[in-house]
């Protein structure tokens, strides 16, 4: 289980996050939403050791993540697929899925088989450079690389953004999969509606805090959610 107390993080004099506080299960799907600016990216850096927190604690499976190296976080299966889909442009997909498995010891084959079975259209391209993809084929192989890695905690830093809707609609389709098979998810997204249609919990963010939680079903009903929170803030972007 993932958790986070009070926790927070400056960047400098910007105070991004106070005292958040998230919980993600074994086998969950939880989504993570929130206006832009509003913490989102922070926390997931948070986890994978990207930033380092400046108070209140943060474990996995009972480890202190506040300490542990990025390359610790990994071991532990704790995978980040960060938001933009920065995939290695002059390598080929098969070599940027390949470095996804770096860390492994283990015959990454299989994993290879079920990365090309969920997004065939990467087997297809297998050979190409990886600036040549589409943007949507840029996402599924930022995806495929994370799952190359054999996440037990995936994090998505809005896999949707920017793409076509019938992309994103092989994109959640992929989630949920990864979901069925118990991959443990942390979700984050604009895209609020599809997000709470496969999550079981949800948490928005407003400003560096948790303003409200619950259920997928929960959060979907609440209609003051998308008005009072959701919509992008001006002037909270980053520098
Ligand atoms: P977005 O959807 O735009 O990525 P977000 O919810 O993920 O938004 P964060 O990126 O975590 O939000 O940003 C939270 C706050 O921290 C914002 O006010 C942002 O301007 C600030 N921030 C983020 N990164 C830095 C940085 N490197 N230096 C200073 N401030 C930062």
């Amino acid at each position: 289980m993932l958790t986070l107390a009070k926790l927070d993080i400056h960047y400098g004099h910007v105070h991004a996050l106070k005292g958040v506080s998230i919980e993600v299960r074994d086998g969950e799907l939880v989504t993570l939403l929130g206006a832009n600016g509003a913490g989102k990216s922070s926390t997931l850096m948070a986890i994978s050791g990207i930033v380092r927190p400046s108070g209140g604690s943060l474990s996995y499976d009972g480890v202190d993540l506040s300490t542990a190296s990025s390359r610790q976080i990994v071991g532990m299966g704790v995978i980040h697929c960060p938001e933009g889909r920065r995939v290695f442009g002059s390598l080929t997909v098969q070599e940027n899925l390949r470095m996804g498995a770096v860390r492994r010891k283990d015959a990454v084959r299989d994993d290879l088989d079920y990365v090309f079975s969920l997004f065939p259209v990467l087997k297809d391209r297998m050979r190409q450079t990886a600036a040549t993809l589409s943007g949507g084929e840029q996402q599924m192989l930022a995806i495929g690389r994370a799952l190359m890695a054999k996440p037990q905690l995936l994090m998505l830093d809005e896999p949707s953004l920017g793409l076509a809707p019938i992309v994103v609609q092989s994109i959640f389709r992929v989630i949920r999969e990864l979901h069925r098979k118990g991959v443990t998810i942390l979700l984050v997204e604009q895209n609020v509606r599809q997000a709470l249609a496969v999550a079981d919990r949800g948490y928005v963010m407003a400003s560096g805090t948790v303003v409200m939680s619950g259920t997928g079903a929960e959060l979907r009903n609440n209609t003051d959610i998308e008005r009072a929170y959701l919509s992008s803030a001006p002037g909270t972007g980053k520098p």
